[in-house]
Parts: C-alpha cells; structure tokens; sequence
C-alpha cells in the first residue's frame, strides 16, 4: 500500500517537490496544502499566487521561461489597461485572468476556497487534492528599509531588492486552518516541507497557530528539502532575505527554524548537514521530470525509514 502523503508549500520550489510527488503517488495519498500568505486583491480580484502556480505546474500549463504565469500566455488586457493609464506593476495575462476572474465571481457568491480550488483541479484533470492553508485572509506583510510592504509590492513591484527587517502574517492568529488541513497532517504517513522559503512561503501556514500543533502532534514523521542548494537560495529571496534578518545562510539555520516537530531533512550534494539530524542527500536542483521525481523518491524514503 502506498503512503498518504502530505506536503506544506508555497509557489515555484514547491510545486516542483508536489510535481515529483504526483508522479510516484496515487492521487488519493497525496495532498498538498498551500500558503495563501501571499493572496491580495488587485482590481478587485482575488489573487491566490502560490495556488495558482501549483495548478499550472501540475497540469503542464506553466510558463518555464517566465517562471510564472501560464505558458502560451497572450496580454491584450495589459495592452487595454496600460491605454487607460492603468497601474502595470502587476502582469496578468488574458488566460491567467480567466482564473481570477472565476475565483472573485464564486468567492463573491459564497463559496469557500478550497471548493473552488478543488474544482479547477478536478477540471483540469488533477487528482490530488489542494488544500488553502486557510480561508480566512492572512497577508504577508515584510518591513524593509523602505517602509512596511504588502508581499507582492514587495515581491513583484520592488523585485526583493528592499533590505528586510521583519515580516508578519496579519490575521494569522485569528486564522483557521482551511477544511482538511488538520486531518491531512493527522492522518498522513509521511509530511513533507516543501522546498519553498522558509520565512515567506512556510511560515504564514506555521503563523496559522493549529497547523503549526498538527506537525507537533502529528505521528508522521516531517522531513523538510532543502531550499537551499551549494549553499545558495535557487531562485528568490530566500538566502537575501536570511542574511538581511542576520542568519547564516546554511542548512543549520534551515533546521534551527524548524526545530521542534522537524524528523529529518534532504540536503543537496556535500552541503553541509545541520548536526544531530538525520539527512538524506541527493541532487536536489529539479530541472526536469527526473529530478522531481527522483528528489520526491529521496524525501519519501528518509521518512519512510524514520517512521
Ligand atoms: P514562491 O512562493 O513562488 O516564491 O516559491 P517557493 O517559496 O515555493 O520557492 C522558492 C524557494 O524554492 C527558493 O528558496 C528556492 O531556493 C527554492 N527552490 C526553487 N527551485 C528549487 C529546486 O529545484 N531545488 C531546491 N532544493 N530548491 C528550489
């Protein structure tokens, strides 16, 4: 019988990890629950970045040359809004919007979430289940040297390039996890950390205070990829964002943030281990299929041994 797996992740890194996943898992074993930090409202849509991005990778309709959005993308709205003096800070292709467009329409009729996410899943032939961390709103929000910053001003707009001094998920006290979530992390064999940033894409899911008890409770072990590899960040902010909040940059400080209820963790190559914990290494850098599948194989077999 196949392990019930269960993964915590935020866009690009861990979309790659769930994709792995997915191609050695039943689909019924797998579900992946997403950080909703990062949603906002932009012309009154709402906009679920991180979900979004898993939904395109899985169903093979991202954009790999962009590293968002949707491949074969056509901007004729951006081309309208900019003719009407429109902010562009934000680009949203024609496809991409069909997506918001349909999510705000039902999010505004009373619909939850995570039904609406499940529903574009199951319509585009996805049969893992996608799970919102939360639908109540948490938003991510990072001071920097220029002020206090929604996430995507930050991300998008200012490209990472402000200094970061903290950063805080509003409302993620208050926050319950979304329908599924405890039980998913309960009732799993195995829960992995994606390799996802740590402080912007795993940590307003662990700010939701009951999620952050099911890994502590849970009987799972939880095995976390690194996201670092040759000590460097792959892509984004992570190893930036770790130096400016005056970490070390290496899998010590990796494990150190997740002390606790952390069983083990895949390292990339002969990067260094973080001491007494047990690791798994492999090429961790998922270029194509193979290595998604093959740092997916790693992940699950170091939990396997540790259950
Ligand atoms: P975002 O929410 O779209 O910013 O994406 P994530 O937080 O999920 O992913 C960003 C993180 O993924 C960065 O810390 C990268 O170092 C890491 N990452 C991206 N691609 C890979 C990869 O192929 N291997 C590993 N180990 N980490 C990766």
């Amino acid at each position: 019988m196949s392990p019930k797996v269960t993964v915590l992740t935020g866009g690009v890194g861990g979309a790659k990890l769930v994709e792995g996943l997915g191609a050695i898992l039943a689909p019924a074993d797998l579900t992946a629950v997403v950080n909703t930090g990062d949603d906002f409202r932009h012309f009154g849509l709402a906009i679920s970045p991180d979900i979004d991005t898993l939904l395109y990778t899985l169903s093979g309709k991202a954009n790999r040359t962009l590293g968002w959005g949707r491949e074969g993308e056509t901007w004729s709205f951006m081309a309208a809004l900019r003719s009407l003096g429109g902010e562009d800070w934000f680009n949203l292709g024609d496809g991409d919007l069909a997506l918001h467009v349909l999510r705000s329409a039902r999010l505004a009729g009373g619909e939850p979430l995570s039904r609406i996410v499940g529903d574009f899943a199951r319509q585009w032939g996805l049969g893992l289940t996608i799970l919102p961390m939360s639908e109540d709103p948490v938003e991510t929000r990072v001071d920097t040297d220029q002020g206090l910053l929604a996430f995507q001003r930050y991300f998008v707009e200012h490209q990472c390039r402000p200094a970061v001094r903290a950063v805080d998920f509003v409302g993620a006290e208050t926050a319950r996890p979304a329908p599924g979530v405890i039980e998913a992390i309960a009732c799993a064999d195995v829960v992995l950390i994606a390799p996802s940033n740590p402080w912007l894409s795993i940590d307003p899911i662990l700010a939701v205070a009951a999620i952050r008890q099911a890994l502590i409770d849970t009987r799972a072990p939880v095995v976390v990829v690194s996201p670092l590899v040759a000590g460097k960040a792959v892509k984004g902010p992570t190893a930036k964002l770790m130096a400016e909040l005056g970490l070390a940059v290496n899998n010590h400080t990796i494990a150190a943030h997740y002390q606790g209820w952390m069983a083990g963790m895949v390292v990339h190559g002969e990067d260094a281990a973080p001491g007494d914990v047990p690791v798994a290494r492999t090429d961790t850098l998922m270029h194509d299929r193979g290595d998604r599948e093959r740092v997916a194989r790693v992940a699950l077999a170091l939990a396997l041994d540790l259950r």
